[in-house]
C-alpha cells in the first residue's frame, strides 16, 4: 500500500504556523520543538518539514539533503539539551511507527528523551 500523508495532522499545522510550538532548533528541512506532554526532563520532537508519514517513508523517499539535515539536527538538539554522549549522560531516540508502533501523529517524528535515567523501553516477550 502506498504511503498516504494526511496534511490535517497536528505537526503539519505546526509547520504551517497554524498552531504554536516551542521551537528548540530549526533548519531549512527540519524543525525540533518541545513535546507538549513531556515524559522526561528533556523531551524534544524532531520532524522533517517534508510530508513523510513515518521513519521508513522518510528513509525511502526523502532527498539526501533532507536526510543529512535531519540527522545533523539530531546532534544539534542533543547538544542544545545537554544529553550528548560526549558532554552529558545520553538519551533515548524513539520513532513510534504505525499501528504496532503506536504512532499517534502521522507525520514522522523522532522523540529525544533524556535528563534522567529512563526505564527499560519494553518488557521482554514471555
Ligand atoms: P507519537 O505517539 O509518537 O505519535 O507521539 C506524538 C507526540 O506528540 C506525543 O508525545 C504528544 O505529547 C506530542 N504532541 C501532540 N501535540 C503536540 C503539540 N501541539 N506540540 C508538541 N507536542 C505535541
Amino acid at each position: 500500500m502506498p504511503y498516504t500523508y494526511d496534511s490535517d495532522n497536528i505537526f503539519a499545522k505546526i509547520l504551517r504556523g497554524e498552531i504554536p510550538n516551542s521551537t528548540v532548533y530549526e533548519t531549512e528541512h527540519t524543525l525540533a520543538f518541545k513535546d507538549i506532554q513531556p515524559a522526561a526532563p528533556v523531551h524534544v520532537l524532531i520532524i522533517p518539514k517534508g510530508p513523510y508519514v513515518s521513519y521508513d517513508h522518510f528513509a525511502a523517499e526523502a532527498s539526501d539533503a533532507e536526510i543529512v539535515d535531519f540527522t545533523r539536527a539530531v546532534n544539534e538538539v542533543c547538544k542544545i539539551t545537554g544529553v550528548k554522549m560526549d558532554d552529558g549522560n545520553g538519551f533515548r531516540a524513539i520513532a513510534n511507527t504505525g499501528h504496532d508502533g503506536v504512532q499517534d501523529v502521522p507525520h514522522f517524528h523522532l522523540h529525544i528523551l533524556g535528563g534522567r535515567r529512563l526505564g527499560r523501553m519494553i518488557q521482554p516477550a514471555s
